[in-house]
């Protein structure tokens, strides 16, 4: 199996799990993962779940993380979900050679849809010379999240760590698809079997989308939770999480209706594929990851 791409059948729409590439975040850029990752847990509590999944807090000295993006053909529609990284990192920026060896061209997608602001999920909307790498296609953002990166709010909100990267990012990449931006206030249909599902916190307009077809459903959670660790022990939070408590709420809703639903679930940061089913455990849940699914090739 290639470890860029993944094929997969989700009812009657044909999809592929493709890789941007990994960051391995890590000091002295990023603080040390458990640090960053779960910034207000209590060693004592972190240790036995980091145990639990190998990990040991001393020798666990990077995140590494891969930036799954997905493509969407619905028949009708090519539906592009989140556009990597681009230049942030060396590993990073391999969403368009990924696509163009799975014979995908930029003009055959003709919606991208944007969880968030974020570097790694908004960079590649822009080549190395700032013009859009998905010239004709109909970009989707949750409203708030469009006002919080292009006003003064994310200067104003946002702490220093990592500052001056994730407005770069935004001031490069958003205001090019201005003209072509639908702006969502409301869950809705995006495409008929793709639906925007609110999901703030992470992002003050942090978007989840489901995905519904023929009796089957995928839910893309995105960076609702970072670490398969994050399901079981919902309230640990990242330090990129904007707003903590919003975050629990979004998750302990979306999880819970991933279980009630039986619905399939892509996450973003997971190790790759990224997708997987979530069962309850104790006061929390837990991430099986698919082992096999359709393979269409
Ligand atoms: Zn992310």
């Amino acid at each position: 199996m290639r470890n860029n791409t993944y094929h997969f059948k989700l009812g009657d729409f044909e999809c592929i799990a493709i890789s941007d590439g990994t960051l391995a975040y890590r000091p002295p850029v990023f603080p040390p993962p458990a640090a960053f990752l779960f910034g207000n847990t209590p060693e004592e509590q972190l240790e036995p779940l980091l145990e639990n999944h190998n990990l040991q807090l001393e020798k666990w000295v990077a995140w590494e993380s891969p930036y799954i993006c997905l493509i969407i053909n619905t028949g009708q529609h090519q539906v592009l979900l989140d556009t990597g990284a681009d230049d942030l990192d060396p590993n990073t920026g391999q969403l368009l050679h990924n696509l163009k060896a799975e014979g995908i061209a930029p003009h055959d997608i003709d919606t991208v849809i944007l969880t968030h602001g974020h570097p790694d999920h908004i960079g590649g909307i822009t080549d190395s010379e700032g013009k859009l790498a998905f010239p004709s296609v109909r970009y989707v953002m949750w409203k708030d999240e469009w006002g919080f990166w292009t006003s003064e709010q994310a200067e104003l909100r946002l702490d220093e760590h990592g500052k001056e990267v994730l407005l770069g990012f935004a001031r490069k990449n958003l205001p090019p698809i201005r003209d072509h931006l639908d702006l969502l206030e409301h869950e809705t249909e995006i495409t008929p079997g793709i639906h925007a599902v609110a999901a703030p916190g992470h992002t003050p307009g942090h978007m989840a989308v489901a995905v519904r077809s023929n009796g089957e459903q995928l839910l893309c959670i995105s960076d609702t939770v970072l670490h398969p660790i994050h399901m079981e022990k919902p309230e640990w939070c990242a330090l990129v999480d904007f707003d903590p408590e919003q975050v629990v709420a979004t998750r302990r809703r979306l999880l819970s209706r991933a279980v009630s639903e039986e619905a399939l679930v892509l996450a973003f940061h997971f190790p790759f594929p990224g997708l997987g089913r979530i069962v309850h455990k104790g006061e929390g849940w837990q991430w099986q990851p698919t082992e096999r699914l359709v393979i269409i090739d």
